[in-house]
């Protein structure tokens, strides 16, 4: 019998509820392969957490957290505490120093779900985001003098190394050449940006001769919007940076139907450390402890969970399971139109995953 250990850290929010169904999901595709086992541990890091301790996670968390084959994470931030300090205490303060270099985020517009935009078919919406996650414009290398003074100057550096540049490009190239399409877009600011996003651009044209496989384009951030929404057929991989493709995301997000439904990893590529996998959508405080809460962001994560940890017959199952339960659209989340809360829609994809629906 395979073996996973699997670190469940469900944050705050709607987190707590996308990740308690997910678990739930993960644990019932292994009932049903019966070739795999998860021992999933719950830590209960976040803001109540912080409340009580002064920090979002234990002085010995990554320590805690290193012996296992992949961490399912929910999401961070609470009005009861500023933004920066629960980003920075929990989910960057595992990205960074676990390596997790990679962000891949795929969007795809799910038969059956109705986007945004119009005279879209789902073959038409096809993408995976690559976001260098480690460096760039949230390095956190930066300043405040003269607080609270007049003349007070606050300060984000964006820190570009040639390794970390070359490395998420290669790591973008390689993904591109596995899928159907082999294309890949190189995103930058380099018309701007004169220092660090140029040496983007020359690195890129230093290694791209090593993919005579792929066909590959440049674009300019800004313009890479309009593309989005004006030409989405014309797009596969795309690789940016920190900022552009967090921001990228989003909006690759929303056009293919909903927050609600993204799915991220943060992969820590030579395995080293764990790599961690999490919904896209953050704590909700709209809507946290209503039950309302879409779940298939944090299935689809489990989904390349599951994948990365070795198991991709169990990722395909459940990937098959979201799809057949968007197309049949009939206990779709309030997100996407629907009447149904989080459990009916867990249930859904529980009975796809066990063939009883
Ligand atoms: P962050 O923690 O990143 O600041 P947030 O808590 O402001 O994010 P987002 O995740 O950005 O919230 O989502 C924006 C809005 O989209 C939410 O307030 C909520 O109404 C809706 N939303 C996000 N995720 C989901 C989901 N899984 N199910 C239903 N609605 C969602």
């Amino acid at each position: 019998m395979r073996q996973y250990r699997i670190a469940a850290i469900p944050g705050d929010g709607i987190g707590t509820e996308v990740i308690e169904a997910g678990v739930e999901v993960i644990q019932a595709l292994a009932a049903r392969d019966g070739g795999f086992e998860l021992a999933i541990e719950n830590f209960d890091w976040g803001t109540d957490y912080y409340l009580k301790h002064g920090k979002m996670m234990p002085e010995d968390g990554l320590e805690a957290l290193k012996p296992f084959d992949a961490i399912y994470f929910g999401s961070a931030g609470d009005p009861r505490v500023p933004d920066h300090i629960s980003l920075w205490g929990l989910r960057l303060a595992i990205c960074q120093p676990f390596d997790q270099y990679a962000n891949v985020r795929p969007s795809r517009l799910l038969p059956g779900i109705d986007g945004p935009l119009k005279g879209v078919a789902p073959e038409d919406l096809d993408w995976v985001i690559v976001r260098e996650n480690t460096e760039g414009e949230y390095a956190g290398a930066g300043g405040r003098v003269h607080r609270g003074h007049p003349e007070e100057v606050g300060m984000d550096v964006t820190v570009f190394t040639r390794t970390g540049v070359e490395r998420i490009q290669r790591f973008a190239l390689e993904l591109a050449r596995s899928r159907p399409a082999k294309h890949l877009t190189l995103v930058t600011k380099s018309n701007a940006q004169r220092h660090g996003m140029v040496m983007w651009d020359d690195v890129f044209e230093e290694i791209r001769g090593d993919y005579p496989d792929l066909e590959i384009d440049k674009m300019l951030v800004d313009a890479m919007t309009t593309r989005m929404v004006l030409n989405p057929k014309s797009i596969d991989v795309v690789v940016a940076t920190n900022l552009h493709a967090d921001v990228l995301s989003d909006l690759a997000a929303a056009l293919s139907g909903s927050m609600g439904i993204a799915p991220t990893g943060n992969l820590n590529p030579e395995r080293k450390y764990p790599s961690m996998f999490e919904p896209i959508h953050g704590s909700a405080f709209d809507i946290m402890g209503k039950g309302v809460a879409n779940p298939i962001g944090a299935f689809w994560s489990a989904s390349m969970m599951l994948e990365h940890i070795g198991e991709p017959k169990a990722a395909a199952t459940l990937m098959s399971a979201i799809e057949t339960f968007a197309a049949r659209g009939e206990t779709m989340p309030r997100d996407l139109g629907g009447e149904a809360g989080t459990r009916e829609v867990t249930d859904a994809i529980i009975g796809l995953i066990e063939g009883r629906n």
